[in-house]
C-alpha cells in the first residue's frame, strides 16, 4: 500500500489538543489511517532557518516540520495567503492586498517547502497537498525531480474570473495546477468557476472532469470534505460531552440556545448574524427571555489588520445588543473567545436547538455538519444555513438563508424556533443520512482513489 504524504501550511500535534481548523481536523483522520507522514510549517519563526526537517513520531503518524523565517512568515504567511488569496478567493477585493514583494516570498517558501520534502520521500508515496498556502508546490517538486502522484486540494472556495484577474500573478497561479495530476476543489461551482477562466483567458478546453491549458491536461473533481459523522455523534453523547450537555442545560433552565461556532473571520457573517438576532428580538417580544445566543469564536490571524477592526466591531455589536434588550436575569448574547476542544463542543451543540453558520462564503464548512451530527434524533435541533457556504449544496433539508438580507435569516430564526418536532425530525433524518453517506473516510477514499488511478 503507498504511504500518504500529506502537506500543509501548518503542522500541528495529532494528539487530542483543540483542532481549531477544518483542515486540520479533516487530515488527522486521514494520516492516522495511514501510517502518514505530515509536513509543513512548525509554526515557529526564527532569525535563520534550517533546510532539514525536524521529525516527530506521534503514535502511527510522523511529523516533518520546517520553521520560517520571520521575514518569510510576514511576507509568505500574514502577506501573500491571508491578506491576498484568503479575501479575494472569499470574493472580498475591497479587503485584498496586492504585493509583489509577499508574492516573491510566496514562491520562495514554496521552493524551500519542496527542497526540504524531496529527501523524505519514498517512491511509491502519494503526496497529498493541501490549501491555498502551497499552489505552487506541486510545480517546485516537479521541477527538483519529483516522478510520484500529486494531488491538491483546495479547502476554500475558487473566485470568479471577474475577480481572479484583478491578482497580478492569476496565470501562474493556475498554471501551477496544472502540475498536479488530481485537483480537488470543494463544490462544483468552484470547477465551473476555474473552468469558465480556463476556456476565456486562456483558451484552453474543459471536458467532463478534465481542462486542458498550458500544453497540459488536468484532472480535476469536485470532492466535498466530510467528517467523521458516526464518531462525532458518540462524541456528543460520551462521557464529556454528555457532562457539557448536562451542565448547559442547568445553566439554560428551560431557554432555548442559539449556538454560532467560528474561528472569529470577516468571512463568517458574524456581525451581520448579530444583526439577524437584534431583528428577531425586535419582532419577537415572546422571545425576550427564552432564547439566548451563544456565539464562541476563536481569535485568529490576530496581527492582520483587517481581523483587529473586524474583533473590535463585533465586541461593540454583542455589548450593544445585551445593552439595548439585557434583563437582570437575561443576557441576549454570550460571546466568547477561547478555542473549545471539540468533544465539548460536540455537547454545546447538542444542548442547542438551533445551529446559525451564516457565513458570507465559505469553502465547506465544518461546523453546519458537525452541529447536526451531535443531535438526538428524538429530540433534534435545527440548522439555519447560509447558501453561500459550500455545505449547502449538500444540506438542502437545513433552512438555507441569504446571509446578506437579515430579514431572511431573522425569519429563518423564528421558523426555527417554532417548528414542531415531526418537521425537526425529518429534516434532521435526512440530513444525518447524507453526512453518514458522505463522511471523511468516504472524502478520502474518493480523492486518494482517484489519484491512484490518474493514468
Ligand atoms: N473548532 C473547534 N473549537 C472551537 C472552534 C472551532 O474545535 O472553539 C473546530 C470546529 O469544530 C470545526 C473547525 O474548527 O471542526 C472549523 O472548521 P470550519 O470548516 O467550520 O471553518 P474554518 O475554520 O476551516 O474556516
Amino acid at each position: 500500500m503507498s504511504r500518504l504524504v500529506a502537506v500543509s501550511n501548518r503542522v500541528s500535534s495529532v494528539r487530542g489538543a483543540p483542532l481549531a481548523g477544518g483542515l486540520a481536523v479533516a487530515l488527522v483522520d486521514a494520516l492516522r489511517e495511514n501510517q502518514g507522514l505530515w509536513f509543513g510549517w512548525s509554526g515557529k519563526t526564527v532569525d535563520e532557518t534550517s533546510q532539514t526537517p525536524t521529525l516527530t513520531r506521534e503514535g502511527e503518524v510522523t511529523l516533518a516540520t520546517v520553521d520560517l523565517t520571520h521575514d518569510d512568515h510576514e511576507a509568505y504567511y500574514s502577506g501573500f495567503a491571508n491578506r491576498c488569496l484568503w479575501p479575494l478567493f472569499h470574493f472580498r477585493l475591497d479587503l485584498t492586498g496586492y504585493d509583489r514583494g509577499h508574492f516573491d516570498a510566496y514562491q520562495r517558501v514554496n521552493q524551500r517547502f519542496a527542497r526540504s520534502l524531496l529527501p523524505l520521500l519514498r517512491e511509491d508515496d502519494l503526496v497529498w497537498v493541501h490549501d491555498y498556502h502551497l499552489f505552487p508546490l506541486g510545480s517546485e517538486l516537479r521541477r527538483i525531480g519529483v516522478r510520484q502522484r500529486l494531488g491538491f486540494f483546495l479547502h476554500i472556495p475558487f473566485p470568479p474570473r471577474e475577480l481572479l484577474t484583478t491578482l497580478p500573478q492569476h496565470q501562474t497561479l493556475v498554471r501551477a495546477l496544472f502540475d498536479y495530476d488530481l485537483v480537488g476543489f470543494q463544490i462544483e461551482d468552484d470547477v465551473k468557476r476555474l473552468a469558465a477562466y480556463v476556456e476565456q483567458d486562456l483558451g484552453g478546453k474543459v471536458g467532463p472532469g478534465w481542462m486542458e491549458a498550458f500544453g497540459k491536461r488536468l484532472r480535476i473533481e469536485a470532492f466535498p470534505v466530510g467528517i467523521d459523522t458516526a464518531r462525532y455523534h458518540d462524541f456528543a453523547f460520551s462521557s464529556h460531552g454528555q457532562r457539557e450537555w448536562i451542565r448547559l442545560r442547568e445553566f439554560l433552565r428551560g431557554r432555548e440556545q442559539i449556538i454560532g461556532v467560528d474561528r472569529l473571520d470577516y468571512t463568517k457573517g458574524l456581525v451581520r448574524r448579530m444583526n439577524a438576532y437584534e431583528l428577531l428580538l425586535d419582532s419577537q417580544p415572546d422571545s425576550h427571555g427564552r432564547i439566548t445566543y451563544l456565539q464562541i469564536a476563536p481569535i485568529s490571524r490576530g496581527e492582520v489588520t483587517a481581523y483587529q477592526d473586524f474583533r473590535r466591531e463585533l465586541e461593540q455589536h454583542a455589548a450593544g445588543i445585551n445593552g439595548k434588550f439585557g434583563q437582570v436575569d437575561w443576557v441576549p448574547i454570550r460571546y466568547v473567545n477561547e478555542a473549545i476542544p471539540r468533544r465539548r463542543l460536540a455537547g454545546l451543540y447538542r444542548a442547542s436547538r438551533i445551529g446559525l453558520v451564516t457565513p458570507m462564503r465559505d469553502g465547506m464548512n465544518l461546523v453546519a455538519k458537525e452541529y447536526v451530527a451531535a443531535q438526538d434524533e428524538k429530540d433534534p435541533g435545527v440548522l439555519v444555513l447560509s447558501r453561500f457556504a459550500g455545505a449547502a449544496q449538500q444540506m438542502g433539508e437545513a433552512l438555507l438563508v441569504n446571509p446578506y438580507d437579515t430579514e431572511d435569516v431573522a425569519s429563518a430564526l423564528e421558523r426555527a424556533r417554532t417548528m414542531n418536532i415531526d418537521e425537526r425530525r425529518n429534516r434532521h433524518q435526512a440530513l444525518m443520512r447524507g453526512l453518514l453517506d458522505e463522511d471523511v473516510s468516504n472524502w478520502r477514499q474518493r480523492f486518494l482513489g482517484a489519484l491512484k488511478q490518474n493514468d
